[in-house]
């Protein structure tokens, strides 16, 4: 095995995994053995089943892979998707291993699809589907609190996940941690507040972490915060559409591209994502939005000139034919694999920053472990200690104003009397955790000689950790 041992042909997702994870494993001269035994899915389980719709009966076919399980439960969304294939979610199964090294969340990596167009169906149809598919992983193990728990991901959503979990218990009543099989539940289902926005979060707080580096932002050939950067984001969904919010409107970042699958919205001035987000909820396109520019080529359109671009639909969109045409100066992956391995090599040596997917987008999987943790302790973050914090906030502002013999202005006080609750705990969380990431990946970015960009030095930093855990297990 070396560094570019792989000819320049078009790879499938999972190949374009392993390349880029090789490079780590070459760095880290880990044994061949091993490093095989990384690079493999564990197991990979594929079901078939029929559901009974409008008096026909349906087929379907959908997957569960468990890349590794040196830390349990595995960890990994279910996608409904109708391109979904087993390669795709090999890959995204060995990413979910990677990312939760990469940012500490002690899960093994998992990812499961199922073949269908969620948008054919209804949402009674959809229940009963779902239902069906639950029951067989659940069966053979692929759906538990303690082994493996699925979470959303494209075209799949608390709603979904609630219908996951209610089949957990029906089928093993006597777990008392069943609420734990799924995240990413309703709160009223023992989900956990913030997880709806959690991977938008953590990509707001990944690209702030970049540019919290002026030595790492002049790499990319800019200057100064996020404040004014231009940006272009593909994909307004779940994650799309929280991060270009969250970038604009709290780090006056200015959003001035929008493509979707029906075509892109363009505004140099930048775009209101809330007000193009609710036009598309209402209409199901962003054709017609009155305050932008339509173009109907959306693919081309990520080629457009802005300081971040952030995929953040589906897999590669960037690639051996498009990548030279790119003119961003930060690709900010918030898609899984959203740069196939060719169109990677590109970006770099054009000078182009890739901030990872699996470092990026970890966001969501960090506040499901959160929310895994609150399912099998039972209590809701911040229950025992909030009033504790409030009275301490009271005293604090009582020594204050005794010993200053003045008034604590209202809006400071009001601050310090508050106690965190589950919001501000799992917001503090992701915050800190995405910072600590950051910095072990680029200390390994800036000290290495051989890691030439983020991304291997991200597969660096976590390929260590899963290695060091299966060293230490004897495998
Ligand atoms: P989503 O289904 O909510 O949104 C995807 C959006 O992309 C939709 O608006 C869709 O119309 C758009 N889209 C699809 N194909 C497109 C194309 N060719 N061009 C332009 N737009 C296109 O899905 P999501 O949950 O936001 O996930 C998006 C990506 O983020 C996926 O790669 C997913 O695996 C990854 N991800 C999601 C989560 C999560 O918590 N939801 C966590 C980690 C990673």
């Amino acid at each position: 095995m070396s560094v570019n041992t792989h000819p320049k042909t078009r790879r499938s997702f999972s190949e374009n995994v392993n390349v880029m994870y090789d490079r780590a494993a070459v760095i880290l001269k880990l044994d061949p053995g091993l490093a095989e035994m990384i690079r493999q899915c564990n197991a990979v389980y594929q079901v078939r089943f029929s559901v009974k719709l409008k008096g026909e009966l349906r087929a379907f076919i959908g997957w569960r892979a468990l890349h590794s399980e040196h830390r349990l439960p595995a960890k990994g969304g279910i996608r409904y998707s109708e391109i979904a294939n087993l390669d795709e979610v090999e890959a995204l199964a060995a990413l979910m291993s990677f990312k939760c090294a990469v940012v500490d969340v002690p899960f093994g990596g998992s990812k499961g699809a199922l073949c269908i167009n969620p948008h054919e169906y209804d949402e009674d149809e959809l229940e009963k589907i779902t239902r069906r598919f639950s029951r067989e992983l659940i069966k053979k193990g692929f759906i538990s609190p303690s082994v493996n728990v699925p979470g959303p991901d494209l075209g799949t959503s608390a709603r979904e996940m609630e219908w996951m979990c209610d089949m957990y218990r029906t089928l093993c009543p006597d777990d008392i941690n069943a609420v734990g099989c799924v995240t990413g539940k309703p709160e009223s289902q023992g989900g956990i507040r913030g997880r709806v926005e959690a991977t938008g979060r953590g990509v707001q707080y990944g690209i702030r972490e970049y540019f919290r580096n002026p030595k790492d932002v002049k790499k990319a050939g800019l200057s100064g915060g996020l404040e004014g950067k231009r940006i272009i984001v593909q994909g307004l969904g779940n994650v799309g559409y929280h991060a270009s919010k969250f970038l604009s409107e709290e780090d006056g970042a200015i959003i001035t591209g929008i493509v979707e699958r029906d075509g892109a919205l363009l505004d140099e001035n930048g775009l209101d994502v809330e007000k193009v987000h609710q036009w598309r909820l209402e209409r199901g396109t962003i054709k017609d939005y009155p305050d932008a520019r339509f173009i109907e080529d959306g693919t081309s359109f990520l080629e457009n000139e802005c300081d971040i671009l952030i995929p953040a639909a589906i897999e590669g969109q960037i690639h051996e034919r498009n990548a030279a045409r790119i003119q961003a100066k930060i690709v900010a992956e918030a898609a899984n694999g959203p740069v196939t391995s060719n169109g990677d090599d590109i970006l770099r040596e054009r000078g182009i920053i890739v901030i990872p997917d699996f470092y990026l987008n970890a966001g969501g999987v960090t506040v499901s472990y959160f929310e895994w943790i609150k399912n099998i302790t039972h209590i809701r973050f911040g229950r025992l200690e909030r009033r504790l914090d409030e009275i301490r906030g009271h005293h604090l502002v009582d020594v204050l104003e005794q010993m200053t013999g003045q008034k604590v202005p209202g809006e400071l006080s009001a601050k310090l009397v508050q106690g965190a609750d589950e919001l501000d705990l799992v917001r503090s969380g992701l915050e800190d955790t995405m910072h600590l990431a950051y910095q072990a990946i680029r200390d390994v970015w800036l000290e290495n000689e051989q890691v030439e960009d983020l991304r291997t030095a991200a597969y660096v930093v976590a390929t260590r950790k899963i290695a060091c855990s299966y060293n230490r297990a004897g495998l």
